[in-house]
């Protein structure tokens, strides 16, 4: 009988229950009296920075947080001016449900969450999927062609013959640890050398049929669209993607997600879980309002002390710092002093590989999408397409508020053609390729304000979108992502910290930086002489057991 449990962002490389973890009354953990109120640096306030920042607060510690840009990160929702409070998702903008540890903290802020219109889902309504120049409307796959659905089975049967997809998941929803790990740990060295590309053609499940196939499952793909972007990514990136769920039952967060982070900076725990801090006590209340500014230096001070200089020049000293910036600005914004790390962790840190993005916003007067046409269809639809626009999403905020069109969302060399453009050009080109799908729609026409857009990789402060890691790269992942766990490490390399995005083994998910986040915190508490409580171990304790399989170098 295949299990019926949800599927979460369980391992499946370390599949340590963060979700219980932070659930159980017993907390986190404890620190050692005389260090209560004692300051540690964390460098961004992104998620991981941010979500480790609040959980040492509740156990007692002064986190200080330096932020370079903006509080939130790649959790970026940006309001359009005059537009009533709709924003434009520059960052992420659909959290699968199975992000557990996330959606805790979704939940603890009273965050309302609704579906994500993405293809073929009934938030959605209208699909349309343009490919060589032809479209086809779409309410679910059984609207479409026959070929769309020969490509999904196909892909189904891939993973089933490549990964066995099934036995996998199934100890996934079961959480059956020592099950999960046989078959996932027998799968790292047999994908980590080849990429979702390989998997794809080389399947004999591709391989029945033909070239357009391949090509349409590389534009439509599996659950939020086109996924060729990510063909010369290491394999096993993609299987996590799928064995988690990431890829589905996704939701957006209804007034823009940043309230996530922003709601951790001013949220005030409960009193009884609090420790040292009294009731009412905050991120917020304890730095007076705002982050210190962007970090400069971070260099070994005497007795296992860190010195965090800021780019105005303040240094101060802290016995732990935790860094949640990408990996590659630790030598590009920040002069790290190399000893802090091994050269093994360098050679990580600097191999990470990130994608780049690219989104284009309009805000426009109403849902106009919603209008049909004589056939009875909507004039338009969430739309995927070779063209350059490759995603286009339609936010409806409702009969009284304007609309928002996410006009495209591209990744890698698509995101590339925009990114020498200012926004009014990208609008532009994005229009024109819409216009030949819906020449009887004048887009344009209901267009008011100002459009947004944005490049991460254009961006000082993250040079990338995220992590998308190559073949040949789980070592990589490895060494970043088992950092936290410190006590092999020469004294000179204790006491630095990463989490976030990069570090994590599902990138690209905001779920992973608040796991990687949550181990940083586990592997903080510890370095400084605390421990988790006997009745909730967290992952220092649960890794000896379960840690992910590591390959020979
Ligand atoms: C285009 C895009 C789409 C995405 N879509 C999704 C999605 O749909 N669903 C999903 O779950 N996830 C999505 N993600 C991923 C998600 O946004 C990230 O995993 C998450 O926000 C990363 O959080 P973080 O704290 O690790 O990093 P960040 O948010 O990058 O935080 C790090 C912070 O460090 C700051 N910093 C940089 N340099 C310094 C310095 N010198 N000193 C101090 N601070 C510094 C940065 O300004 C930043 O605020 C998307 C990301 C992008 C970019």
């Amino acid at each position: 009988m295949p299990s019926s449990k949800p599927v979460t962002v369980f391992g499946p490389d370390f599949p340590f229950a963060y979700d219980d973890w932070l659930r159980h009354p017993a907390g986190l953990g404890k620190v050692p009296r005389d260090l209560l109120g004692a300051e540690v640096a964390i460098v961004g306030a992104g998620m991981a920075g941010l979500t480790a920042a609040f959980e040492l607060m509740k156990l007692g510690l002064k986190p200080v947080v330096y932020e370079a840009s903006r509080l939130g990160g790649r959790l970026r929702s940006q309001a359009f001016e005059g537009g009533q409070g709709v924003v434009a998702e520059l960052g992420g903008m659909r959290f699968p449900r199975s992000g557990t540890a996330f959606f805790h903290y979704v939940d603890r802020l009273g965050l309302a969450t609704t579906p994500f219109p993405n293809p073929l889902t009934p938030a959605a309504g209208c699909t349309v999927i343009d490919l060589e120049g032809r479209t086809h409307r779409a309410r679910t796959l059984a609207d479409l062609p026959p070929l769309f659905s020969e490509v999904a089975a196909a892909w189904a049967d891939a993973l089933e013959e490549g990964a066995g997809f099934g036995e996998l998941q199934d100890a996934l929803r079961e959480r059956d640890v020592p099950r999960l790990k046989a078959l996932w740990d027998r799968l790292v060295p047999l994908w980590d050398d080849r990429t979702f590309y390989d998997f794809v053609a080389q399947s004999r499940a591709f391989q029945r049929l033909s070239f357009h196939h391949r090509e349409v499952f590389g534009q439509v793909g599996f659950g939020t669209g086109g996924w060729d972007s990510d063909f010369p990514n290491s394999m096993l990136e993609i299987l996590r993607v799928v064995l988690t769920g990431c890829d589905e039952n996704q939701h957006l967060v209804v007034g823009g997600v940043q309230q996530v982070p922003q709601g951790l900076w001013q949220h005030a725990p409960e009193a009884k879980a609090h420790g040292h801090w009294g009731a009412g006590t905050s991120l917020a209340g304890l730095h007076s309002g705002a982050p210190r500014p962007g970090v400069a230096a971070i260099a070994r001070a005497p007795h296992g002390q860190i010195d965090v200089t800021d780019v105005l020049g303040n240094t101060r000293r802290y016995p732990a710092v935790l860094v949640t910036c990408q990996s590659w600005l630790l030598t590009t914004q920040i002069a790290v002093e190399e000893s802090l790390f091994s050269h093994k962790l360098w050679m990580a840190l600097d191999r990470t590989r990130y994608m780049q993005s690219s989104k284009t916003f309009v805000m426009v007067d109403r849902p106009f999408w919603n209008d049909l046409k004589a056939d009875g269809w909507p004039v338009m639809g969430m739309t995927l397409t070779d063209r350059l626009t490759r995603g286009t999403y339609l936010f409806d905020n409702g009969p009284d508020k304007p609309g928002v069109i996410c006009l495209s969302y591209a990744w890698m060399s698509d995101a590339l053609k925009m990114l020498p453009h200012p926004t009014e050009r990208r609008v532009q080109l994005a229009l024109s390729a819409l216009k030949r799908i819906y020449p009887d729609v004048d887009i344009a026409s209901h267009v008011i304000g100002d459009p947004i857009s944005v490049s991460w990789e254009a961006d000082p402060y993250f040079l990338g979108a995220f992590k998308g890691a190559l073949p040949g790269h789980y070592r990589y992942n490895h060494r970043m992502f088992g950092h936290f766990m410190q006590d092999a490490l020469p004294e000179a390399e204790r006491g630095l910290f990463i989490a976030g995005d990069d570090v994590s083994f599902t990138p690209a998910w905001v779920e992973g930086a608040v796991q990687t986040a949550l181990n940083a915190v586990a592997g903080m508490v510890r370095h400084l002489g605390g421990a988790s409580h006997a009745d909730n171990p967290g992952p220092c304790e649960a890794w000896p057991g379960m840690g992910p399989v590591a390959l020979s170098d």
